[in-house]
């Protein structure tokens, strides 16, 4: 399988990569979707509730408690499947990478052209006037952070009940549709309607890499049930 894959991915230069939770935990970010990850917590509320819009808007502060603690990944760094995409990027074989992912791993590994479906820790958001705050500014503050104006500031990610961008929507199915080969690694395809976009893939290949089962692997060419570190280490 190795073998084969790494053969598809040297001869392809139209590559497009779409990733979930499993690619950054082992960078050390918990998924909150596993059995081992947020839910054996301190917190009232199951972590579906507390990252809704509802409760955002009713509960701003055991949000912003429950954000701070679990969801900074400033001093986190990228692994070794971030690393990899990167040079695959440099090398021209890779077109985009689109991630579930909020944590801005890509980036911080160099990726240049990735579509983030979920938004970014790095952008935030003034709801009253529209105001652009950095990361550090949201995790350094006591209790709700707040503009200069007054207003609430509201992390760009997609919380539970609120729509994916239509841009980055648009681009995603642009990318799935062109692409040759799609790798779709460390996601298990459940979390809609990310995982739908699988489906406008029409190229030569679809390989999928996570660590379980997926409902999409009986449509995929090649699939592997491992952590993707271990297969990016080996190609
Ligand atoms: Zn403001």
């Amino acid at each position: 399988m190795i073998e084969k894959l790494k053969e598809i991915i040297n001869d392809s230069d139209n590559i497009v990569f779409f990733g979930g939770a499993g690619v950054s935990t082992e960078s050390g970010i918990k998924d909150f979707r596993s059995k081992d990850g947020l839910y054996n917590m301190k917190y009232k509320y199951p972590p579906e509730e507390i990252l809704s819009h509802t409760f955002f808007m009713n509960n701003t502060e055991e949000f912003y408690k429950f954000y701070k603690d679990k969801m900074n990944s400033l001093n986190i760094k990228p692994n070794i499947s971030h690393k990899y995409l990167k040079e695959l990027e440099d090398n021209h074989k890779l077109k985009a990478i689109i991630t579930q992912n909020i944590d801005g791993l890509h980036q911080k590994a160099g990726s240049k052209n990735v579509l983030e479906l979920h938004g970014s820790i790095y952008n935030n958001k003034c709801m009253k006037c529209g105001k652009q705050y950095d990361a550090d500014y949201i995790f350094n503050s006591d209790n709700i952070p707040l503009c200069k104006c007054g207003g609430i500031i509201k992390p760009e990610v997609v919380l539970y009940e609120e729509g994916l961008d239509d841009k980055v929507v648009n681009e995603t199915i642009k990318y799935i549709e062109n692409a040759e080969v799609l790798i779709v690694a460390g996601t298990s395809l459940t979390v809609y309607p990310a995982s739908s976009f699988i489906r406008y893939f029409k190229g030569k290949c679809l390989i999928i890499i996570n660590n379980d089962k997926t409902d999409y692997d009986y449509i995929a060419d090649i699939v592997i049930h491992d952590k993707l570190g271990n297969i990016f280490k080996q190609i």
